[in-house]
């Protein structure tokens, strides 16, 4: 008996067994999906695993039906979702679901093609005259002659077809004028059915009895949804190497070259300053892997994921390349998914999600900007692209690139440990130089205002003028969206707070409005203080909004823009802003870290950071590598053309590590200070770190299941593992629930993952508590 494992949504991290009836047995393959009873109802599930036994004692049901074609997921995909499942402690369905896409995984209605209905001239046969029916099947096949292959029967208007096909053998008059013309303006091509009858003022009933008369054919074609259709884009051709370039490819190709029955390659970490030339490395590893008919991924940040990223891969690789990312539509995505399962896309560009593409023959995984968090996924499973890449790529036996100017530490020490091969790129290519970067001193610049800090600093103001002055262009950043982040009461102290959340409001300029950056809720301003009635409110710190604000006053006549979640939502798009400032309409670009990444603008010259000790006050052991990461981010920004840049970051912490060494451009020599800080207080890299969050709106019961769940972990001897105590998250409440926390770190997963499945089996969750385990948490947050 053929015995199939399957896993279905509703079945909580469990597979089970069904019996393969005989005829099913060649659809009932690992990987595809198929239709199983459960309960009284039938459920959608993938299989897991076929074999020829089962430990389930009683007799099993069968599988009821499954897909045809070739599976959803390769071999490679389900035992990756395994090892998902169980390294990030995640039930198996959802790391199924997280590597179809919907439109992919729910083909409840059809195949989720999109189709389109064509009409267009029968083919005329040799002899004299008039045209001669084709559109039945056997029937004619005999008479198309050298024209080629007979019609298929795919007509079926309101399902005549068979009526069709009858009378399309039948001897036919000869076509009338009204018919003759349509023929003619059909002409060799086809049409778009509706298109054409439209334009021309056919009835599409005339065009339903020419069928039937065989003087036209209408079938549906499948009509691929192309996220490119009408972009231009040019071929571009690979560029000579530097010689620094050339010595990455070359351990890039080592790895792609490497024999299949050896060990599976190194990963290889691509440490290359910004505007270094990683992405021609990456482009120039791709053709390689695509000359040895093997395919490739490349990951990307989301937010990078603009058009002139992907451009720079269609480029290259035209119609080999698929792309993947949020905003394509769920059909665009479908069809997507479908040129890579079927092979015809060999090339797959996205975010975190595209690492689950359906290439067979993987030669090469691409993760850029490998130090970006969003390549953590925030929900179940919480898994990091980059680390999955990793495994994807030793189970495919593949090579994978992780590309960064400012890598992880966790990359950077299993590069000191020789787990990873490194490649380094100091320079930046093509005669680029490398911004300067000065820091303010904004302690100072407060003593010289009187003792109010000021948003911008006498040396900023000055920079920006000679750009002004230059026709050169300016980039401010500014990690804090809307206007004022604090609304407060001066009389009395009173400070406006979400109702839901335990989060000031901000306000925002544009409507005129508090929001929660949480929630997003909403209110007016109140006209006095609903504590002591004082009709004065008092708006402290600054937002993107008053940054853009200061700076008309302060530059009358430049051309000021803004991009951030509020204006992206909104008013302009993501790309309009773009491009304005890359035709050079925009002076001066204010903006979120929606600026900071990725894009490459020539004409820039400067960028500012307004404030680069946000980012230093947070109680997170990540703080100073995001402030490095940020200050060298935005240094890449500055200087891509021909003109040097510079880069003025202004803190009130000017001698801190992280800020000193970013300016320095001595990444090796913050990685190392850090790494020892790390050590000292195991911090990965040095160890694994898990975060649990406990949820739930009765805050009692979140907080008293947090520290249940903690005595069952236990203290451990802080040898194998390092327990926090049960504490509320950064934001104790959002959105109406608590939130608490517990803080896991040790060296090896699988004894944190053995304590945490124990505590929670010893103490199941209350139905009123929500728990999340996060294993390796960015950060506890
Ligand atoms: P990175 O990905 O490291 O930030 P890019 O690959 O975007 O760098 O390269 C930065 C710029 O340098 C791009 O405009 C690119 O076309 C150019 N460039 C890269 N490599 C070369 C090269 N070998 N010769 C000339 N120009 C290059
Ligand atoms: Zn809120």
């Amino acid at each position: 008996m053929l015995v199939a494992q399957v896993a279905t949504d509703v079945a909580a991290g469990k597979a089970f067994d069904y019996e393969v009836p005989p005829a099913l047995a060649g659809a009932v393959v690992p990987g595809a999906v198929v239709r199983v009873p459960f309960g009284r109802r039938v459920l959608e599930g993938l299989v897991l695993a076929v074999s020829d036994r089962t430990d389930f004692p009683g007799a099993l049901r069968p599988v009821l039906g499954a897909g045809g074609g070739p599976p959803p997921l390769t071999p490679a995909l389900l035992e990756l979702a395994r090892w998902m499942a169980a390294y990030y402690l995640a039930p198996i369905e959802l790391c199924l679901r997280t590597m179809l896409p919907p439109a992919v995984r729910d083909g409840a209605d059809g195949d989720g093609f999109a189709r389109v209905r064509v009409v267009r001239a029968a083919r005329r046969d040799g002899g004299a005259g008039g045209r001669r029916e084709t559109a039945g099947t056997e029937g004619t096949a005999g008479t198309t002659g050298a024209e080629g292959r007979p019609e298929q029967g795919t007509f079926d208007f309101s399902g005549k077809r068979k009526a069709a096909e009858r009378k399309a053998r039948a001897p036919r008059a000869e076509p009338t004028a009204r018919q003759r013309e349509i023929l003619e303006r059909l002409g060799d091509g086809e049409e778009i059915l509706a298109g054409f009858c439209r334009t021309w003022r056919i009835a599409p009933e005339t065009i339903r009895r020419m069928a039937e008369d065989g003087l036209v054919v209408v079938e549906d074609r499948v009509r691929r949804r192309d996220p490119l259709a009408g972009r231009r884009i040019l071929p571009s051709a690979p560029l000579p190497l530097t010689d620094e370039q050339t010595a990455a490819l070359a351990l890039v190709r080592e790895a792609i070259d490497a024999p299949a029955d050896g060990p599976a390659p190194r990963p290889v970490l691509l440490h290359g300053v910004t505007a270094s030339g990683k992405t021609e490395v990456f482009l120039q590893a791709i053709a390689a892997v695509l000359e040895r008919g093997r395919g490739a991924i490349v990951l990307v940040p989301e937010i990078a994921l603009t058009p002139q990223t992907i451009r720079r891969f269609v480029a290259r690789f035209g119609g080999v390349v698929a792309v993947l990312h949020s905003r394509l539509g769920a059909g665009e995505r479908h069809d997507e998914w479908h040129r890579i399962r079927s092979g015809e896309a060999r090339v797959v560009v996205g975010p975190r999600s595209a690492l689950f593409a359906p290439v067979e023959r993987l030669g090469l995984i691409v993760v850029d900007e490998e130090h970006e968090p969003s390549y953590k996924q925030d929900e179940t499973p919480r898994y990091h692209a980059r680390d999955v890449a990793v495994v994807r790529a030793r189970i495919e036996r593949c090579a994978v690139v992780l590309g960064s100017a400012t890598p992880s530490l966790e990359s950077w020490r299993n590069a000191a440990l020789g787990k990873y091969a490194l490649a380094t790129m100091a320079h930046r290519a093509a005669d680029m130089r490398m911004p300067s970067v000065s820091i303010v001193d904004m302690r100072e610049e407060t003593a010289r205002a009187g003792g109010k800090l000021p948003a911008f600093s006498e040396t900023l103001v000055r920079a920006i003028r000679q750009r002004l002055d230059d026709g050169e262009q300016t980039m401010l950043f500014l990690n804090r969206r809307g206007y004022a982040p604090t609304v407060s009461c001066p009389a009395c102290g009173h400070a406006e707070t979400c109702d839901e959340c335990s989060v000031g409001m901000s306000y925002h300029i544009d409507d005129g409005v508090l929001r929660c950056h949480v929630c997003g809720a909403w209110r007016p301003v109140p006209r006095v203080c609903p504590c002591c009635g004082n009709p004065d409110y008092r708006f402290t710190g600054v937002g993107t909004q008053r940054i853009e604000a200061i700076a008309r006053r302060l530059f009358p006549g430049a051309s000021i823009d803004r991009m951030d979640l509020d204006v992206t939502t909104r008013k302009a798009s993501h790309e309009e802003i773009l491009s304005k400032f890359r035709a050079g309409k925009t002076d001066i670009l204010v903006g979120t870290q929606m600026i900071a990444k990725g894009l490459d603008f020539p004409n820039v010259t400067l960028a500012g950071i307004l404030n680069a000790d946000t980012g230093l006050n947070l109680p997170d052991f990540r703080a100073a590598e995001r402030t490095f990461q940020l200050i060298a981010q935005m240094a890449g920004r500055a200087g891509r053309g021909a003109k040097p840049g510079d880069v003025i970051v202004q803190t009130l912490s000017p001698d801190h590590p992280a800020i000193v060494r970013a300016a320095r451009e001595d990444f090796a020599g913050f990685a190392e200070g850090e790494l020892r800080e790390r050590q000292e207080l195991r911090y990965p890299p040095f160890s694994h770190f898990d975060c649990v969050t406990f949820r739930g709106t009765d805050r009692a019961a979140a907080e008293g299941y947090a520290v249940r769940f903690a005595a069952a972990i236990g203290e451990g001897d802080g040898e194998a593992y390092v327990l926090g105590e049960p504490a509320p998250a950064a934001i104790e409440r959002a959105k109406g629930v608590w939130r608490f926390q517990i803080t896991l770190r040790g060296a090896r997963p699988a004894v944190l993952n053995e304590r945490l499945r124990a505590a929670l089996a010893a103490v199941p969750p209350p139905a009123s508590v929500g728990v999340a385990i996060d294993v390796d948490a960015y950060g506890a947050g």
